[in-house]
């Protein structure tokens, strides 16, 4: 049904469009043929009434469109019918009132830069073409009378007025997006500035980079919570004291003052900021001393925040001073004169204390809502980190996470080996991460190291020096970064590595976010080494500790698995069998330890001859087994040879003397030998008995048995 209604709409669609670039056609034929040459009849205005309609029709249908790309490709469409009507249209009544030379011609140019500017990308430039058409047409069949000379300066400037129309278009365009955008950046500044100004953020440009846009709405309703709250507190103070001006001015870190909010009945203060050692306001202001003038003399200058000398007979600036620490003044005048009484003084003081109480309020309101998102974060985190099953999926989370409270534009992750005293790194993300990917260094004086070596979180203030600190050793040189920040990943007692975060921007990680990142750190720690408990857990229950290769039950389970692939796709799989040759006695001669020496070596030597697809376990004392898939007889034969032969030239340096050691090894093959797994190595086992039979040191095969 809806595909329906879809072909239907399709239809009434291109049956209007047709229509209209129909319509157009008409109109230029009725141009080309001179058909409005000199005429202004009753049935000439139904005529153009008519193709008006259609115009207005179309232009409707193209102001009801709306935004997506088939509405821009259908916009084209009927800028391109409007541009030809309007075109033919215009030939049409420069033709009724004097034609091709006649004194109403320029209105070819005016509609012809008209469509050139406002018509959709490609049209404009095909209307000005079909425009220098039109009149080509027009002059060649109806006015032939019209010189060439008049025709081509014609399609010239149609032409150069088309052109110039484009690009005057375009660059007003670009115009006003560059001004949009600076706008956007300069309020985004000064936003900012005002939250450095009531210190409600510790660095704004490094907070939490969840969700930017809530983030800055959130920003910017706290900013708007105190300025409103400061306005009233100052509209107070106006009305209750009768001023003419009620100035509230915070020294901004240059030193400088600037207005923070102000109620006044004069239209002459200036914008600021001022330089704050000027008059009595800076006296206030930079020295903190509290200033009540009386019967000022007009046109006295001293009060910076008007641009001309003012009128104000009586002045009190009263110093705003938080914590201890002088932050600006807030400053009342009046234009009569009648000096600030003790009791006006008092009520001054208090409104600082008020204005002083709602910028404390939204502060602890903006950092309750921090810390309210930051362990919204670490809980979320904690989950994934919680969830993840390996090394590499806790990594990911972690950084992902670290990623969620601090922008960083590097990361990474060492590891530290307290045996051999190594750190390497596990993984790195970002600018230059290539060049530090799988590197392993030895403990030295570098951030990562020290920061191991403290459990601390290093550089303190988080500024980095690269010519006096590395990251990880001086031939890594990571570009540009103005901020690390390096935290132990301490488990128990232990630093196992570190998470390092780095930033181009200064004070990237500042101390309101600092604490957040190590506890997820510690969290990532715990991942990090539950997850590799995991997997040593996992290695211990199929490998072998004396020889690393896998163990009994590991052979027994890849036996059951290679055999039915064997059997699945019709292959043969041989299976080896090794055992040394009275290796009770190395025991009793060279001691347990040696044993264990030569048992590792056969180990060694099986796992180095063995091809990719071969399994070697260690089958049980000096027993070992080799799976072969896909090999043959002779194939297993030749590895068993060589094996041997190996076994049987290497020289074991003892404490009582070399010694050298042989082994037999059996050998079989399905499904030659045998069809089941038992089978197949209880007739291996048969061959390596031949072998011991047959005098040792030997390979021998199923024939033997
Ligand atoms: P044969 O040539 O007939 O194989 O004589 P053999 O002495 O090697 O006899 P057998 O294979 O039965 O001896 C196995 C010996 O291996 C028994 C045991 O003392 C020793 N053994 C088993 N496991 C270990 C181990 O983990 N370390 C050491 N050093 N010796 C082991
Ligand atoms: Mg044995
Ligand atoms: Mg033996």
């Amino acid at each position: 049904m809806s595909t329906l209604v879809h072909v239907a709409l399709s239809i009434r669609r291109s049956a209007r469009t047709s229509f209209g670039l129909f319509a157009a056609g008409v109109l230029w034929m009725l141009d080309v043929l001179g058909v409005f040459r000199g005429v202004l009849g009753l049935e000439h205005a139904v005529v153009a009434g008519a193709f008006v309609a259609v115009g207005v029709s179309r232009g409707v249908a193209r102001a009801r469109l709306e935004d997506g790309p088939r509405a821009r490709r259908e916009a084209s469409l009927i800028d391109l019918e409007l541009g030809l009507l309007m075109v033919g249209g215009t030939h049409a009544v420069v033709q009724a009132l004097g034609g091709l030379d006649g004194p109403l011609y320029p209105m070819v140019y005016v509609v012809v830069a008209f469509l050139s500017a406002f018509a959709r990308k490609p049209m404009g430039t095909v209307l000005v073409f079909s425009a220098i058409v039109l009149e080509g047409a027009i002059w060649q069949l109806g006015e032939p009378a019209v010189s060439f000379r008049a025709v081509a300066l014609h399609s010239l400037f149609v032409l150069f007025f088309g052109v110039l129309n484009v690009l005057f278009t375009r660059a007003e365009i670009a115009r006003v997006r560059e001004r949009g955008r600076q706008e956007r950046v300069e309020e985004q500044q000064r936003a900012e500035a005002d939250l450095r100004l009531f210190r409600l953020v510790g660095a704004p440009s490094a907070e939490i980079a969840e969700d930017d846009g809530a983030q800055e709405r959130s920003h910017r309703s706290s900013v708007y919570e105190v300025r409103d709250a400061l306005y009233h507190v100052l509209d107070m103070l106006k009305r209750s004291l009768e001023l003419h001006t009620c100035i509230l001015l915070f020294s901004e870190p240059d030193g400088r003052l600037r207005i923070v909010e102000l109620v006044t009945e004069s239209d002459d203060v200036a914008e600021g900021p001022f330089d704050a050692g000027a008059g009595a306001v800076g006296a206030v202001a930079s020295r903190g001393l509290m200033t009540n003038l009386e019967r000022v003399k007009p046109g006295y200058k001293g009060l910076c925040y008007y641009r001309q000398a003012s009128m104000v007979r009586a002045f009190m600036g009263v110093p705003v001073v938080e914590n201890g620490h002088l932050r600006g003044a807030l400053c009342v005048d009046r234009l009569e004169d009648r000096p600030f009484t003790p009791r006006e003084e008092e009520v001054v003081k208090r409104a600082v204390g008020q204005a002083l109480r709602a910028i404390t309020n939204e502060r602890v309101f903006v950092q309750l809502e921090r810390s309210k998102r930051e362990q919204a974060m670490l809980f979320k985190a904690s989950q994934v980190l919680g969830a993840a099953l390996n090394e590499d999926q806790v990594i990911d989370a972690g950084l992902a996470a670290a990623a969620g409270l601090a922008r960083y534009d590097f990361a990474a992750l060492t590891r530290f080996d307290p045996e051999r005293r190594t750190h390497s790194v596990l993984r790195a993300v970002g600018e230059g991460a290539e060049q530090v990917a799988g590197l392993s260094f030895k403990d030295n004086a570098s951030l990562t190291a020290m920061v191991v070596k403290n459990k601390h979180a290093l550089p303190y203030r988080g500024e980095f020096d690269p010519r006096q600190q590395t990251l990880y050793t001086s031939k890594v040189k990571l570009a540009d970064l103005r901020s690390v920040l390096v935290l132990p990943l301490v488990v128990r007692e232990d630093a196992i590595g570190t998470l390092a975060l780095a930033a181009r921007r200064g004070e990237a990680f500042p101390d309101s976010v600092r604490p957040t990142l190590q506890v997820l750190a510690n969290q990532l720690a715990t991942s990090l080494s539950n997850a590799r408990a995991v997997k040593r857990l996992e290695e211990l229950a199929t490998t072998d500790g004396l020889t690393g290769c896998l163990n009994k039950r590991s052979f027994l389970e890849s036996l059951d698995g290679s055999m039915r692939r064997a059997e699945r796709f019709q292959k043969k799989l041989s299976l080896l069998v090794t055992d040394i040759d009275h290796f009770k006695s190395v025991n009793d001669t060279y001691g347990h330890a040696t044993g264990d020496v030569v048992i590792k070596e056969l180990g060694a030597i099986l796992t180095r001859m063995k091809r990719e697809t071969d399994h070697v376990s260690r089958f049980g004392g000096e027993e070992f087994c080799v799976l072969c898939e896909e090999t043959d007889t002779e194939g297993a034969v030749l590895l068993a040879e060589r094996v041997r032969e190996e076994l049987e030239a290497t020289v074991f340096q003892t404490e009582h003397g070399k010694l050298r050691v042989t082994c037999s090894i059996g050998v079989a093959t399905y499904p030659k030998d045998a069809k089941t797994g038992s089978a197949l190595f209880e007739i291996t086992d048969k061959a390596l008995y031949a072998a011991k039979h047959g005098g040792r040191n030997r390979v021998c095969t199923s024939k033997s048995v």
